[in-house]
């Protein structure tokens, strides 16, 4: 069954304008990085990076959790790390889907450890599963509240198809 669309592109272009404008009020003035979570939060970081009226860099960490499967291994990797130190930086960490929670909590213990000035995080999608784990660690920055569904779509996959697609839909069964 094809995919049926959850948050339209016109949705996600008004979303990510109000972030960018939000997250430049909200955090300190001084050096950006924005680190992108590869490969899901391509599409993404291209587009809240344009909407961040300030001057900031770009790098990306890759990491693999899922494998090819739609429920969490438990497991999380780096395959490739930063291109350059966060040390004194304010960094803003962006993902694309908070779930169990696992990557993310992974990721900022990893770039806590390296020394930035500050650190945040910016999802696209919180999944009820992470407010219900989580409750007392808030996201800074959530593009959208996610149902309980696998979802596809603006650089989200399933066994890496689906990336392309503008919006974000949810996978039928
Ligand atoms: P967590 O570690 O929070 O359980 O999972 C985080 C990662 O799992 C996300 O960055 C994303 O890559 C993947 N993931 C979780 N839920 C979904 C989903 O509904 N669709 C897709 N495509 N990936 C998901």
């Amino acid at each position: 069954m094809p995919p049926r669309e959850l948050i339209s592109p016109a949705a996600i272009a008004r979303r990510v304008a109000e972030l960018g404008a939000e997250i430049d009020r909200r955090l300190p003035a001084g050096p950006l990085t924005v680190v992108g979570v590869l490969r899901g939060a391509f599409m993404f970081m291209a587009d809240l990076v344009r909407a961040i009226p300030r001057d900031l860099t770009c790098d990306f960490l890759g990491v693999r959790s899922y494998g090819d499967a739609t429920v969490s291994s438990g497991v999380v990797e780096i395959t490739s790390d930063l291109g350059a130190p966060v040390a004194g930086r304010h960094v803003l960490l962006v993902e694309d889907i908070a779930d169990t929670g696992l990557t993310l909590h992974y990721l900022l213990d990893l770039l806590r450890a390296r020394g930035p000035a500050s650190l945040h995080t910016c999802v696209l999608l919180a999944k009820p599963s992470y407010r219900d784990r989580h409750s007392g660690t808030p996201l800074d920055f959530v593009g959208f509240d996610a149902p309980d569904a696998y979802v596809v779509g603006y650089g989200l996959d399933a066994a890496q198809l689906y990336r392309n697609l503008p919006g974000i839909n949810i996978l039928e069964p």
